[in-house]
This record gives C-alpha cells, structure tokens and sequence, in this order.
C-alpha cells in the first residue's frame, strides 16, 4: 500500500450547547479528550506535518499508524482546552492563524443567535502554543477565498501571511491551509513561489503519495462524530472522493512547480 498519513482537521474545542449549522467547526472537549486517548491506546504516533511529509514524499512511509492533527483559524479555546489534552499525550498539531485578525473575535460567518462570536489568538498566545510544541501555520491574511480573487490579492494574502507570522514567532512558517477549502491552481502555484513546503485543502481522505504536498486532502472531525465515527474516520478503506481524483488529475496534466 502507498505510504499515507490521515490529517485530521479541527476548528473549535470547547463546551458548546448542540448547534445545528457549521457542525464540523465544533468539538466538545470531553469527546476531544477521549478521541486522543484513543490514539494514545492504541498507540497512534501523531506526526508534525514535516515528519508526515517526510514520510509521504521523502524518507520512506511514515509509521503504519500515524496521523496528523490541524487546527483551523487559531481560536482561542485551543490554548484553554485542546491544548492541555495534548500535552497530556505528547501529541504535537499544526494551528492556522489569519495574521490580519490575531486577537480577534471571528467576523466571517454568521453565527447562530445567542451563540458568542468566538476569539481568535493573539501573538502572545501564539507563541506560547509554539513553544509548548506546537507547530503554526498560516491562514492567510483575511480568511480569504484564494480562487475568488485576483492573481496580486491572492500573492499578497500568502505572502504577507507567512512574513507577519514569521516576524511575530521567530520561526519560518512552512505549512498554508486554504481557508473555506478554496483554491485554484494559481493559488497552488502561488503558494509554492511563496515558499510554503505543504498546503492543506477540505478535499477529504488519507494524504498519500499520490497527491501534491501544496494539495493535502484531510478528515474532518464534526461535533456529531462518536468514538466509533472518529475510529471510521481514521481508516484507510475509503476510496478517494471524485472532486479529490479530479484535482489529482488535474494537477499532474499542468504541474504548478
Ligand atoms: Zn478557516
């Protein structure tokens, strides 16, 4: 079997009341703390992103039981909940902040009435995360739908991104996650030329090495998802979806690099 690592994809840790729309930006931090408890188990080794690309693209497969985890939009309630159960695991994640609105509350989606606007983190929290092991990411500027702009809003999105961030944390920022799973092939292509080494989509499936380190397909995991739903998330057997078959075909016919 070709080498592949499931990334899963998280937004919101928390204590929420039931919701009926956006279901895969929440997760309750009970169900959070028992989801990596049973990777602990059964002794899932979660990889940072460089070590899962390593193992798809480079150095040879990555452990038969390996995963990594993400962290959409930099929420506040990572540090106060996801955190602290990660740590108690020695798991490592990737979090994508939107440089431009660091400290914020969210803006983009229309809440449900009642339910607060949710934070995001700032610098400070930022770095803290990163120093307790976690690795950051960028989500562009302004949460931006990448294939509904223009060829220099798109450069500049990724590009200032990535330097506001690396300013901010001393470190390069390596990893791009598309915000709303929405790109284009220029998009891809600008966020190689940018410098990003992995890019993470909402294609879902396993990432193997049949697909393109700026194109990573992921797994989310939705607040309706019970140990046995997270268990049948981690497997391997599901085929391809076609928009992901389209995108593999797609890139390897004009090649963005
Ligand atoms: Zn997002």
């Amino acid at each position: 079997m070709a080498p592949r690592v499931s990334i899963l994809m998280y937004h919101q840790v928390g204590d929420f009341p039931p919701m009926k729309a956006h279901r895969a930006n929440y997760c309750d931090h009970r169900r959070f703390a028992r989801q990596m408890g049973f990777l602990h188990a059964l002794g899932f080794e979660v990889l940072d992103l460089d070590q899962a690309l390593a193992g798809l693209f480079g150095e040879g497969p990555p452990p038969a039981r390996s995963l990594a985890l993400t962290f959409d939009d930099g929420y506040d309630n990572f540090a106060e909940y996801a955190l602290p159960i990660l740590t108690r695991y020695g798991f490592t994640a990737t979090v994508y902040a939107i440089s431009g609105w660091l400290g914020q509350p969210i803006q983009w989606y229309g809440q449900e009435p009642g339910r607060a606007r949710p934070r995001l983190m700032d610098a400070g929290r930022l770095r803290e995360i990163q120093a307790a092991g976690m690795t950051i990411g960028s989500h562009t500027v302004t949460h931006a739908r990448l294939a509904e702009i223009g060829p220099e809003a798109k450069r500049r999105e990724l590009t200032v991104s990535k330097a506001t961030l690396e300013d901010l944390l001393g470190t390069e920022v390596r990893h791009l996650c598309y915000p709303f799973g929405s790109f284009d092939l220029d998009a891809v292509r600008a966020a190689g030329e940018t410098g990003y080494v992995s890019a993470t989509t909402c294609l879902r499936g396993p990432a193997t090495a049949a697909d393109h380190p700026l194109l990573l397909p992921r797994k989310a995991i939705s607040f309706g998802d019970n140990l046995l739903g997270f268990a049948w998330k981690l497997g391997f057997k599901q085929a391809p979806k076609p928009d992901l078959v389209a995108w593999r075909q797609r890139l390897s016919q004009s090649p963005v690099l």
